[in-house]
């Protein structure tokens, strides 16, 4: 039994509280938030932004409250200021401006992340904005409410970018998206598999200005005009959505961190100094297909990182298997699902990266509503080692990436997916399947 301090209370504090209450009852769990919710589930934002969902009521699944009826004692709305790791004592202000020490035996940070907003001219001017929290879905749809918001720039066109300027057009309003990148999803995909999505969103009313770099927003008061390095365009909106950088200021100069500044963490969340764990955005993650630690930010390990920094917090020893990055979209009906790392990633971490292409029908050719499926595998040229996959279709081909995914964790090779045994009917497959053939065309 010991007492435990919680900081940040999104989806990795909550799935550490989860596990904390529900299995240690006998710890006593201090729980700190800057905001005023928890749990919200931000893969919502543009779903909500775009009309299709109600609104934002069914984004949250947890509250304080919930978390005070289990036992935890919950200050929201105050903020962690400092950090004493020798004296083990946070300082924490709330919205009051009271001051509060809490001393904890074990501390769990869980502090997420952060958009980046880069330093440039004209970042101050209203209607310029982030989607992260709660607040900022709110603040989007708000501003899509007004007339006078005709043409909304979204720029970055990672999966929240491309998922903010489909929700732009659901709503009727012009969408230019910017990327500096010559597709879109570059970051998770190679561009023969990003070709297709981005005529979609073209197909769709999105205006696309990738290869073109934002260098200054222009405007008196609110936002009016967007200048990049090929042009200059008029807009009454901007949503930047050009990544996210760890929230770890507060252990700043007492932890190790890896390269982006995230708390480097061990396989059991124990960041450098003893009695410490880090877990979700704030906190490195160990990569299966790199075979090293990096930085996803993804909801996903999150949750996975919290489970497993509570146990050990708790006096259990488990460790993480680590992860792939699985990650998947779905624009106008386009789905687009990968793990691992694509060729370009590969060749950049420093592997020698073949690849193997398929697509094909999904169902047998007689089958009615069938489209065709892409797949790439990426593998290792010397260990022949899986190293990622993607797979692009109007079917719903998600749950595949699972099994990827499981392959990359193994340490599996290409060879071995070759004669794997894979089912046939007709209603789902073909006996020739994508998987299969796509492993057997492999050098
Ligand atoms: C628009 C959008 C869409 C997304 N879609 C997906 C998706 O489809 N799938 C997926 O897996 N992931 C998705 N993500 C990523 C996912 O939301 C994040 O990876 C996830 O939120 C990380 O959870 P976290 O708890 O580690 O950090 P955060 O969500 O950043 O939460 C950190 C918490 O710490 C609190 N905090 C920070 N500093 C302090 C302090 N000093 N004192 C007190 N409290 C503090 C904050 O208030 C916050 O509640 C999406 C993100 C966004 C923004």
């Amino acid at each position: 039994m010991g007492k435990i301090l919680l900081i940040g209370a999104n989806h990795a504090g909550t799935a550490a509280a989860n596990t904390i209450l529900d299995n240690y009852p006998d710890n006593e769990l201090t729980i700190i938030d800057r905001n005023d919710n928890i749990s919200y589930l931000g893969c919502g934002t543009a779903l909500w932004i775009g009309r299709q969902i109600q609104g934002s009521e069914g984004l949250f699944y947890s509250s304080a409250q919930a978390l005070e009826a289990k036992g935890a004692r919950v200050y929201m709305e105050t903020e962690a200021a400092s950090i004493d790791f020798d004296a083990k004592i946070a300082s924490a202000r709330t919205k009051g401006g009271e001051t509060l020490s809490l001393s904890y035996d074990k501390l769990i940070l869980a502090t997420g992340s952060a958009p980046i907003m880069p330093n440039i001219p004209g970042m101050e001017l209203a209607n310029i904005q982030s989607v992260k929290l709660f607040q900022d879905g709110r603040r989007a749809n708000e501003l899509l409410d007004l007339p006078e918001i005709r043409t909304v720039a979204v720029v970055g066109a990672g999966y929240i970018g491309v998922e903010l300027a489909e929700a732009v057009r659901r709503r009727g309003r012009r969408a230019l998206l910017f990327e500096a990148e010559s597709t879109s999803l570059a970051s998770y995909y190679d561009p023969l598999m990003t070709a297709e999505m981005d005529k979609i969103l073209a197909d769709n009313g999105v205006e696309l200005h990738f290869g073109e770099k934002v260098q200054s927003f222009k405007g008196t008061g609110k936002v009016e005009g967007l200048v990049t390095d090929k042009g200059e365009y008029q807009v009454d909106m901007v949503i930047m959505a050009i990544g996210f950088r760890p929230n770890a200021a507060i252990a700043s100069g007492r932890l190790d961190t890896i390269g982006n500044g995230a708390i480097a963490v061990d396989v059991r969340g124990r960041a450098s100094l003893p009695d410490v764990y880090a877990i979700g955005d704030c906190a490195s993650v160990y990569s299966n297909a790199l075979r090293g630690w990096t930085y996803i930010a993804l909801a996903t390990n999150a949750v996975r990182s919290g489970i497993v920094a509570a146990h050990n917090a708790c006096g259990t020893v488990l460790e993480s298997p680590g992860v792939q990055g699985s990650n998947g979209i779905s624009i106008f009906g386009y789905n687009m699902v990968s793990t691992g790392l694509c060729e370009k990633a590969a060749a950049k971490a420093g592997f020698k990266p073949l690849v193997t292409d398929f697509a094909a029908l999904q169902k047998p050719a007689f089958m009615p509503d069938n489209h065709e499926v892409k797949i790439r595998i990426v593998y290792d040229a010397d260990t022949r080692r899986v190293l990622g996959a993607q797979l692009a279709s109007f079917e719903n081909i998600s749950m595949c990436i699972h099994m990827f995914s499981l392959a990359i964790e193994d340490g599996a090779t290409i060879d071995s997916l070759k004669l794997l045994d894979i089912f046939f009917l007709p209603h789902f497959n073909q006996p020739y399947n994508y998987i299969t053939m796509a492993a057997l065309g492999a050098k």
